[in-house]
This record gives structure tokens, C-alpha cells and sequence, in this order.
């Protein structure tokens, strides 16, 4: 299949519409993709044609729902190189999954241990951890960045040691795009401190190139249905089999155990064991849908052309007076975050969006990383497949009313 963008963007029924009277610019795609008619049709035939609760049932629907179900963990084993079927788990979303081995690791951190965490790293991928942290009493550690925006790759492998327990790491970060070499940095984590168990935030990695969860050889790969084309509360969390085998247990009730008296309970094998009460299933039935769909693009062509869009952004924003890029690390996707001297991002965002351009301002929950690059904010446009060239140049014909306008 060749790369289409106009045949692309046909099957997204909202990138057609309109707001404030103006062709809808969708630029906030890190926030949460827009879904295409593939995976809207698998939701409505879901519900429409065999909805039903899964693993429970001796019925004929209960069957086919629990076949969808299940067929939907295997599109995500294959979409991750899992080794095994059962090293995915359902889960709401990064959030989740990211808190499921957080928790877990909080059980077992001893007072001495280090986790260690990135300057780079959403408030789901540093709270998570600062609390399990606290809990244990156990010392977090951060590896800084440089300015541009790069993880300073010598100061992350001087902060390993022995006493490192865990590694927490984006694959890319939301503020500003950068793309970490988690297989290079996961090699230095096996040398440095062998004990340590890693675990890569892969919200934004999912959608703009292809993991290999063994080539990574990370732990834990933690991602969200909704960046990645699909529905909103469905994510999923791959773990090495012997690691999560014996996984302190999450939530507990229906699903999960293998047998129950009134004194006491005992746990069922993976993945049901970390799968409390009734999942997701058609969330998780749309979630492959977005997956054999994105997985059906051509991949060499889908970067090629998200490189050209940060590409004529950032040409533009060098000829633009009085924009400051923040971000310019050398490995970067399509996250374009910047700040117009002197203007708050919040008024940009609000002038943008009344011309029909959609991106996001404030700190994208990267509060300390805010703080540390100097700034309260910025304005974030994010990429997607669906974008053109000419939605860039409408993002800069919008700033430039903005600036017009504000300053
Ligand atoms: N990590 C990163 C890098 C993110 O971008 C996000 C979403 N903005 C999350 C974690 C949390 O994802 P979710 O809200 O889907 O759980």
C-alpha cells in the first residue's frame, strides 16, 4: 500500500467537519489521535452484533465475544513482538498500567534501593514513582537532560548502580518530542545494574514507528489505545512472562482467582491475574482494530512524512519573529512545542482555536520539566498521519494573527 494522504484522511469522518465556522485543523494528536471509520465500525458492530461478557458465559455469544477478546490480545502480542500471548494485559491506559508495576514494585523496593526516572518523564511515569518511592522508602533518581532537550545519556548511566532496583523511562516524550534510544539506554541498565527491572512509558512511542518489546529487552511497556487511533479507557501493559508471573496481584474479584473459600484465596495464571472484574471488550476489540489498521500503512512512508511536517515547522518557526522552539533534541517525532516572546500559550491556543486550529498549551503534565527548561509552558502542536503541509503553514498563518492580535 502506498502512502495516500488524501486517501487517509477520507477515513477520519471528523477531519471533516467544522469549528467556529472554520475547517477543523487538528493539531493536539499527542493528547489523543482521532479514530478512523475502521475502528468506529468495530466498536458498532461489537455492540450491534456480539455483545456479550467474555470467559463467563455458556452461550453462544459469550463465545464469539470472548474470541474477539482474546483475538485482540494476540493483534497486541504481534504488534509488540511479545513473546507470549499472555504477557498482555488490558488495562485503562499508560496511567494504569504504568501504577499496576509501580504499586507492585512498592511491595518489594528495600530502603537502600534506587529507582531511577528521567527528566523527561509525564507526571503517570514520575508521581507513580515518587510514591511507590516514599512508600518503601526507597530513593528516586532523576537523569537530567540537556538543553535541547536530549537525555544526557553519560549522566543516566553514572546514576546506575547496584543499588538501582528499577528504571522508568518514556520511549518519547509528550512535551517535547524527543525520542529516547530505550534499546541502547536498556543495555547500559543490564551492564550497570543487573538486578534492575525496566520499564518504558510507551504512550507516545506506539503511534509513530514499530516496537519490538524484545529488541528493547525492557521489563514492562506500558501504552494507551487512544494515541494510537484507537477508543479512550483501553490500554495495554506488556510484561516479561517471569517477571510478571508472580506480580503482586492489583485489584482483586472476578476473573482473577483460581479458587476462593471465606478465609482466604488463591490467584489464576496470566494474564486473568492482573485482569480483575468485567474488561473493556469492545474498547480492547476497537484497539485492535486500530492496530491492524495502523499496522496495514506503509511505515517507511508514514515517518518520511511526519518528518517532513516537524520539518517545514520548525523552517517556519525560524523565519517567525519572537518564537522560541522548545525541544531540538537530534531524535525527535512530530511534537512541535514552542512559545511566542511574551505572549502567554494559553492566549495562543485560544486564538488558534477560534480560527479552527487545535493544539494544546500548559505544561502536558511534565510540571518539573517545565521548570527545569525555564518556562511556565508552551504551546504544543502535535503530528499525526493525517496532517498535511498545508495544516503547518495554516498553524503559522494563525500565529501570526496571534501575534498580531496579542502583542
Ligand atoms: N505518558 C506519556 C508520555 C503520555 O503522553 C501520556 C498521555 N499524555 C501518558 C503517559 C498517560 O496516558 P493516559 O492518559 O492515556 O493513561
Amino acid at each position: 500500500m502506498s502512502f495516500d494522504i488524501a486517501a487517509i484522511r477520507a477515513q477520519f469522518p471528523i477531519l471533516s467537519r467544522q469549528v467556529h465556522g472554520k475547517p477543523l485543523v487538528y493539531l493536539d494528536n499527542a493528547a489523543t489521535t482521532q479514530k478512523p471509520q475502521a475502528v468506529i465500525d468495530a466498536l458498532v458492530r461489537f455492540y450491534s452484533e456480539c455483545n456479550s461478557n467474555v470467559h463467563r458465559g455458556a452461550h453462544y455469544l459469550s463465545d464469539e465475544a470472548t474470541r474477539r477478546y482474546e483475538h485482540a490480545r494476540d493483534v497486541v502480542a504481534n504488534f509488540l513482538n511479545a513473546n507470549r500471548r499472555e504477557e498482555v494485559i488490558w488495562t485503562s491506559g499508560t496511567t494504569e498500567g504504568i501504577n499496576i508495576v509501580a504499586k507492585g514494585m512498592a511491595e518489594r523496593l528495600q530502603a537502600n534501593d534506587e529507582v531511577l526516572v528521567t527528566e523527561l518523564e509525564h507526571h503517570a511515569n514520575l508521581v507513580t514513582w515518587q510514591q511507590a518511592c516514599k512508600k518503601a522508602g526507597a530513593t528516586l533518581k532523576v537523569a537530567p537532560i540537556l538543553n535541547n532537550g536530549a537525555l544526557d545519556q553519560a549522566a543516566f548511566a553514572a546514576l546506575l548502580s547496584s543499588q538501582t532496583a528499577f528504571v522508568a523511562m518514556p520511549h518519547v516524550s509528550n512535551a517535547l518530542g524527543t525520542v529516547n534510544p530505550v534499546q541502547a539506554l536498556t543495555r547500559t541498565v543490564r551492564e550497570k545494574s543487573p538486578r534492575a527491572l525496566v520499564l518504558v512509558d510507551g504512550a507516545q512511542g506506539v503511534a509513530h514507528g514499530d516496537v519490538n518489546v524484545q529488541s528493547i529487552d525492557c521489563d514492562f511497556y506500558a501504552f494507551s489505545g487512544h494515541k494510537l487511533f484507537g477508543p479512550t479507557g483501553v490500554g495495554a501493559l506488556w510484561g516479561r512472562y517471569s517477571v510478571l508471573e508472580d506480580w503482586p496481584v492489583w485489584l482483586t474479584g472476578g476473573e482473577m482467582i483460581a479458587s476462593v473459600s471465606y478465609q482466604d484465596a488463591t490467584w489464576g495464571a496470566l494474564p486473568n491475574r492482573l485482569e480483575a472484574g468485567t474488561p473493556n471488550i469492545a474498547g480492547a476489540v476497537g484497539m485492535a482494530a486500530a492496530i491492524e489498521w495502523f499496522s496495514a500503512l506503509p511505515l517507511v512512508e508514514v515517518k518520511q512524512h511526519e518528518a517532513q511536517l516537524i520539518e517545514r515547522a520548525v523552517a517556519l518557526g525560524e523565519e517567525f519573529d519572537g518564537l522560541t522552539l522548545v525541544g531540538n533534541a537530534p531524535e525527535k517525532i512530530g511534537v512541535y512545542s514552542f512559545n511566542l516572546n511574551g505572549i502567554h500559550p494559553a492566549d495562543v491556543g485560544f486564538i488558534l482555536d477560534r480560527q479552527g486550529i487545535a493544539i494544546r498549551t500548559g505544561d502536558h503534565c511534565a510540571q518539573p520539566l517545565m521548570k527545569r527548561l525555564g518556562v511556565p509552558g508552551t504551546a504544543r502542536a502535535s503530528f499525526s498521519i493525517y496532517n498535511t503541509i498545508d495544516e503547518v503553514e495554516q498553524l503559522f498563518i494563525g500565529l501570526r494573527k496571534a501575534k498580531e492580535m496579542l502583542s
